[in-house]
């Protein structure tokens, strides 16, 4: 027997139909590309929103086409996108931190018919618009004053581009299981492979975002999503905050610790969001100038492993709670959250630190298990890990225009990360199954090993890759650059570790680099210090 309840389907636009009814005062600030702060209401947001759609309709871009964006986090980038996916089109954000090949295969694959574009990658886009046949138009996210001379017969600036038409339009509607949005992954192996949205996916992904334990936004926060909403949908935000009535500030292409500081305390950000290299370049400006972050109260930190000195730093001496958030873009994208729960709540100093280092526990909504090289499910104890496995409404089932099937049997998605659980259920990633290190049949935790180093004085970042060694099959060798001035020498950085990790974890040797590779989200790219360090000879331990 069915139930009777009503036939609503969840659509993506009815989340903005929600904020402008129900908090159509409340603020959405932007850093524009331009340079000068832009402020209007979430009201304001709706009716561009509904503006946009009426021009792509007239445009001819009809339900499933695809449309997409290349652009940093702004008012105008979510018009865009609400305006996109309102009509039942596609909106596929393009991360442009990607090689231009990886565009170009990514656009082509997508047949992307219209892009919004700002005005920092115009020269990308005059560079390689001869090779996206598929693209008829380009509409830069500006107004005519703003907009140079691209020599291109098809490009029009947005302001002129949405003047003709005003906001008396009705959002297309249809089954809640058509796609919204396409993001692709950044593939370190292979090409990108397209991760299609739904908005059901959308809407419930954003539902569980605003639970407590996650983002827990409400009315009375000012939310700063610094992850770009090329970056899995900006973890959600640029659905949740509207959700919740929360003020979104945007922070454009101000990405250092001078350009956020700013908008935290002009705009009074009570939560924020943002990988750990942001957060490095936040809290060196505000050592550096001896600032205080005094209404901030929360942050989630994700995207890479956050380090515990890192965690310490915000909490102790700023008193902003972290929560450390795993994902990935395949699971629209979070997965768990190490915020503490009732059980946990009685952990002070060091104990709450270790346990706010785990990923964290998952949101209802997102199922996780660790299971051997079997398939078999490992025991949830802390230390039995294996690969990770989930499932959940807002997880992929497939790739866009790919066979590849990536379910097992019982519907299970293999995260290609390797973990453990514990008894709480706080899940802890030591490594990707690409990255583990064999030393004689034990793996070591090579993310454990980094984010202890990163604890080290004077030590800026780290990576550790397995080198091969006659007797162990492999061992570690620790890669690190150091901070601008810092002296740090391997004597140091060893005896640092000397106690932290297990004495069988101690890197057998190692090197500085200037810099270390990363790839188009901000992680460390692993296969290629595997390459250049394919021939390096381990010492000789004594
Ligand atoms: P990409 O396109 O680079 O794959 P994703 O954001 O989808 O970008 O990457 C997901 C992966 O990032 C995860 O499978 C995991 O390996 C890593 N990751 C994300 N968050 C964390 C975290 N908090 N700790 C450790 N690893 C993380």
């Amino acid at each position: 027997m069915l139930g009777l309840m009503q036939d609503y389907p969840l659509l993506v636009q009815t989340v903005l139909d929600h904020a402008a009814r129900n908090h159509g005062e409340r603020e959405l600030v932007t850093r524009s590309v331009e340079g000068p702060i832009r402020r209007y209401t979430l009201s304001d947001l709706h009716s561009r929103s509904l503006r946009v759609a009426k021009a792509l309709a007239a445009e001819g871009i009809a339900l499933g086409d695809r449309v997409a964006t290349l652009a940093w986090n702004t008012d105008r980038h979510v018009e865009a996108w609400y305006g996109t996916m309102g009509i039942g089109a596609i909106c596929h954000t393009l991360n442009p931190r990607l090689f231009a090949e990886q565009l170009v295969y990514i656009i082509n694959h997508a047949e992307d018919r219209l892009m919004f574009v700002d005005l920092t990658f115009l020269p990308l886009v005059q560079a390689l618009a001869d090779k996206w046949p598929t693209i008829d138009k380009y509409i830069v996210l500006t107004d005519n004053k703003h907009l140079p001379d691209t020599g291109m017969k098809n490009v029009v600036a947005y302001e002129d581009w949405l003047a003709p038409h005003d906001d008396d339009f009705t959002w297309a509607r249809f089954d809640e299981n058509t796609a919204a949005a396409l993001c692709y992954t950044s593939g370190t192996t292979g090409n990108p492979k397209g991760v299609l949205y739904s908005h059901r996916s959308n809407v419930l992904h954003g539902l569980m975002a605003n639970q407590p334990d996650v983002f827990g936004l409400t009315s009375h926060d000012s939310m700063l999503p610094i992850v770009p909403m090329f970056h899995a949908n900006a973890w959600a935000l640029t659905y949740a905050a509207p959700m919740a009535g929360a003020k979104l500030v945007m922070p454009g292409a101000g990405m250092d610790g001078a350009s956020i500081y700013e908008l935290l305390d002009s705009e009074k950000v009570t939560a924020s969001a943002a990988v750990p290299t942001v957060w490095l370049g936040l809290l060196q400006y505000l050592q550096e100038t001896g600032k205080k972050l005094p209404y901030l109260n929360r942050v989630v930190i994700g995207g890479a492993a956050c380090p515990r000195m890192m965690i310490e730093t915000l909490e102790n001496d700023y008193g902003v709670e972290v929560i450390h958030g795993w994902g990935m873009t395949e699971m629209s994208p979070i997965g768990s959250t190490g915020s503490i729960k009732h059980a946990t709540a009685h952990l002070k100093g060091d104990a709450r630190i270790d346990l706010k280092t785990k990923q964290g526990r998952t949101p209802y909504l997102v199922e996780m298990k660790v299971v051997n090289d079997d398939g078999q499910e490992q025991p949830r104890d802390g230390k039995s890990f294996g690969h990770l496995l989930v499932r959940g409404p807002a997880i992929s089932s497939a790739y866009y225009r790919h066979d590849e099937n990536i379910l097992d049997k019982d519907g299970w998605f293999d995260t290609g990360d390797i973990a453990h659980i514990d008894e709480l259920g706080y899940m802890q990633i030591t490594d990707r199954d690409k990255d583990v290190i064999k030393s004689g049949g034990e793996w070591i935790s090579s993310i454990e090993v980094e984010n202890t180093a990163v604890g080290c004085p004077g030590v800026a970042e780290a990576a550790v890759i397995g080198i091969a060694h006659p007797k162990w099959g492999e061992r570690p060798l620790l890669i690190l650059v150091r901070q601008p001035g810092a002296e740090v020498e391997k004597a140091d950085v060893l005896a640092y570790l000397d106690g932290k990790i297990a004495h069988w974890w101690m890197p057998d040797d190692v090197v500085f680099v200037e810099e270390l590779p990363h790839t188009a989200t901000g992680k460390l790219q692993k296969m290629e210090l595997r390459e250049k360090f394919a021939d390096y000879t381990l010492p000789e331990q004594g």
